[in-house]
């Protein structure tokens, strides 16, 4: 009636535009105003389009970000939020599911906490699925009636007979069927003879059976998943260290969690270090549910993560394993955390946002309000001291499963038993070695370095070859015939003449990488079967599941490795472990440098006698009586720990204290200097709080760019973000002059 149709215009006059707050994927301070489009009502969460310049982006309908807590709220920005004239329209409200509150809570938090523009942050969640947001869930059917006027041409006619069948295509389906191009679907759509239709996103993956296959738990496996089970039964925040030697049946019990997690309908998402290294796990988990997980790193395929994104938000994935970005996806029902290896420093991650993806997960917990378990045979110092605070609970598992032992540890001195000129393996370890191959029981030789020598130096000179770009030696890959820089990607090849002082022949290999000591092994064991299992000869998924194959088939004898050995693998035939060179790692003056070799030695030992047959792990060292040694000896953390506590803790150092790095780079190394001075001058003082620097950065230049460091150290009661936010505004480099910031470095 006329009646109504004039009410309901009134009703948009007296209706102002609604003004909505974009947060676009862009390292910008904020979200953007918008005004929502005239008949459209908009909600937070909502992936909209909108013009920005001359272009269209994607972004989400943002919410002020009063919830934080005031120290990580970003500074208010004074706006006039009264003119509305000049703002432009949101152009199209996308058919994605709105991301959800906590999503964004937790977005806003991480940017807050990383000092990171929230655009940046929120871009791991968009970024990934944006290529074909508008398209790609679009399928065709013809037009209920197909204009009079179009132009048919033999390839429209062959696009509108294959969409008479009655499915729904999208674009990239009718070009396969058809062999038409993309051009002649948009013509036809265009020209109205197509009709759109949403095509809801299949599941990437089959619904796991929790009930698939039961395991037989031994009493204190089944105390620890009794325990486990009920916290994700009774929801809400907690988190649960899970610790135990390698093979004490850590795996098998969170994936008892998983289940129950699936059982109450909810979804689980499993964070591994390195996700490229996880065909065992995910066969293990095919084992126990029956069907895949749905997977998500950086080198699965647009597709497959366009579904999982959507798997995700819909709810169909129930399971998730994925490397640090899947703490981003937009789950629509989370209800368990797990993070597998927790002490792994590759969960920090050191470009764009700076993040460590262990202590964000725990964040992203605490928003939605599920369990987060932590599973490590050799946590981290920062989990300890919250298990010792009573903020993390604490399930211990004591053995090996089925009664297998703990492997034999022995130091060999290679200051009194030093390995020939020239060579890198003792004879003690040689030894050994003959006899494990002997009794036809497998061996490994570790050592985390790639190529042949980590230095190439002249002996007439004394010149070292050194990375252009970098403070780095160039590192000898000879199966390449190159040196290497293994901080940027420069290489060249190996000179014959020094290219100082220009003798020929006078450039002489400095220490071992395990090309060399491969080398070695083939002269000492003509006959033995190699394999070399390094980041860089284990390129892809397929490369590791087959030298995993290899070795379980027992076609090897000795595997040869960097820390790609150390990873969770079970190698059951593996009875020998010999580390080459236990004492790299320690020197250079970094606090957690003990740490970390320990938790990566401790876990290369845990490959040896994982099944019936005894282990034995050999350690060459020049330094016997370093804590990590007598800890690796005794395999007990418990004292080490303890120590590294005590060193820690007098001078208020991470976790006893917060720590930022401020990193000030440039190409023009004076600038560099004068801008870290002037951040020195500007340090901020007070009780609790200290400033260390500006010295070199650990790489003091990396790519052409000179780097500096100043480490801001507080008391525990003190948040570093305020400090940092004062203090950055005090200086304004130029713009050649880049400042990173790093909550909570990895090493210091
Ligand atoms: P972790 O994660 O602590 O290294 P895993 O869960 O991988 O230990 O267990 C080590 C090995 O022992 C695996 O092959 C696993 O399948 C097996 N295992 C552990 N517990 C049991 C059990 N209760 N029944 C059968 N096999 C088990
Ligand atoms: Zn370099």
């Amino acid at each position: 009636s006329l009646f109504s149709t004039l009410s309901e215009t009134l009703a948009d006059v007296a209706q102002p535009q609604q003004r909505v707050s974009v947060l676009l994927p862009m390292p910008f301070k904020g979200p953007f105003d918008y005004l929502s489009p005239p008949d459209i009502t908009l909600n937070p969460g909502d992936i909209v389009l909108v013009p920005l310049g001359r272009r269209q982006k994607t972004g989400v309908v943002w919410e002020t970000s009063s919830d934080l807590p005031p120290d990580l709220a970003p500074p208010a920005e004074q706006k006039d939020r009264t003119d509305t004239s000049r703002l432009k329209e949101v152009a199209e409200l996308l058919e994605l599911p709105p991301l959800s509150a906590d999503l964004r809570r937790f977005i806003d938090w991480v940017a807050a906490y990383t000092l990171t523009p929230p655009g940046m942050v929120m871009a791991m969640t968009l970024r990934l699925h944006m290529h074909g947001v508008t398209s790609a869930g679009t399928g065709w059917l013809p037009a209920d009636t197909i204009p009079a006027d179009l132009r048919m041409t033999p390839a429209r006619q062959k696009v509108l007979d294959l969409l008479r069948k009655g499915l729904p295509q999208t674009t990239t389906d009718i070009s396969a069927a058809t062999g038409v191009s993309a051009g002649v679907v948009k013509g036809l759509a265009d020209a109205r003879a197509l009709r759109a239709i949403k095509l809801e996103p299949e599941c990437p993956v089959e619904a796991p059976d929790p009930g698939y296959r039961l395991p037989v738990l031994e009493a204190e496996q089944a105390r620890a998943t009794t325990a486990l089970r009920q916290s994700v039964e009774k929801g809400g925040f907690s988190v649960t260290l899970l610790e135990g030697v390698t093979g004490s049946g850590k795996t098998e019990i969170y994936l008892e969690a998983i289940a129950a997690c699936i059982e109450q309908g909810k979804q689980a998402l499993i964070l591994l270090p390195e996700i490229a290294l996880s065909a065992q796990w995910t066969e293990r988990f095919i084992r126990r549910f029956g069907v895949a997980p749905a997977i998500w790193h950086s080198d699965t395929g647009q597709r497959m993560r366009r579904l999982t994104w959507h798997a995700t938000a819909n709810g169909n994935a129930s399971v998730v394993v994925g490397a640090r970005s899947a703490l981003f996806l937009p789950f629509e029902k989370l209800g368990l955390i797990v993070i597998d290896e927790e002490h792994e420093t590759l969960y920090k991650q050191e470009e764009g946002v700076i993040y460590n993806a262990r202590d964000m997960a725990i964040v992203r917990a605490r928003l939605v309000q599920c369990p987060t378990v932590l599973v490590s045979a050799t946590p981290s110092l920062e989990t300890l001291v919250n298990v010792q605070s009573g903020r993390y609970r604490h399930l211990m598992l004591p053995s090996r499963h089925g009664g297998a032992t703990m492997p034999e540890t022995r130091i060999i001195d290679m200051r009194v038993h030093p390995p020939e000129r020239g060579r890198f393996i003792s004879p003690a370890l040689t030894e050994e070695l003959s006899a494990t191959l002997a009794r036809q029981e497998q061996a490994m030789l570790f050592l985390n370095r790639r190529g042949y020598a980590p230095l190439t130096l002249c002996r007439a000179c004394g010149h070292r070859m050194e990375c252009p770009h970098c403070t780095a030696w160039l590192v000898e890959h000879r199966a390449r015939k190159r040196l290497c820089c293994h901080y940027c990607e420069y290489f060249e090849p190996v000179p014959v003449t020094c290219p100082a002082c220009h003798e020929e022949n006078t450039l002489t290999s400095i220490g071992p990488g395990i090309e060399r000591i491969t080398e070695e092994a083939h002269e000492l064991f003509p006959d033995a079967r190699i394999l070399v299992m390094a980041s860089d000869t284990l390129t892809s998924p397929t490369a590791i599941t087959e030298a995993v194959t290899r070795i379980s088939n027992r076609e090897i004898d000795l595997i040869i490795g960097t820390q790609v050995v150390a990873k969770g693998w079970h190698f059951p035939y593996l009875t020998l472990v010999g580390i080459v060179d236990a004492d790299l790692g320690l020197s250079g003056g970094d606090l957690r440098a003990g740490e970390r070799t320990f938790q990566l030695l401790h876990q290369v030992a845990g490959r040896a006698g994982r099944a019936s047959a005894p282990g034995r792990v050999l350690l060459q060292s020049y330094t016997p009586e370093h804590p990590v040694m007598s800890a690796l000896l005794s395999g007990s953390q418990d004292r080490f720990m303890a120590q590294e506590a005590m060193q820690r803790q007098p001078g208020f150092w991470p976790p006893y204290g917060r720590l930022a790095a401020l990193i000030i780079s440039c190409e023009d190394a004076a600038k560099a200097d004068a801008v870290a001075n002037a951040f020195g001058r500007m340090a901020p003082y007070g009780e609790g709080i200290q400033v260390l620097g500006p010295t070199p950065a650990p790489v003091a230049v990396l790519r052409n760019r000179h780097r500096r460091r100043l480490l801001l150290r507080t008391k525990r009661t003190i948040a570093l973000q305020p400090i940092l936010h004062r203090w950055l505004d005090m200086v304004k480099p130029d713009r050649n002059v880049r400042i990173d910031i790093d909550i909570d470095p990895v090493s210091f």
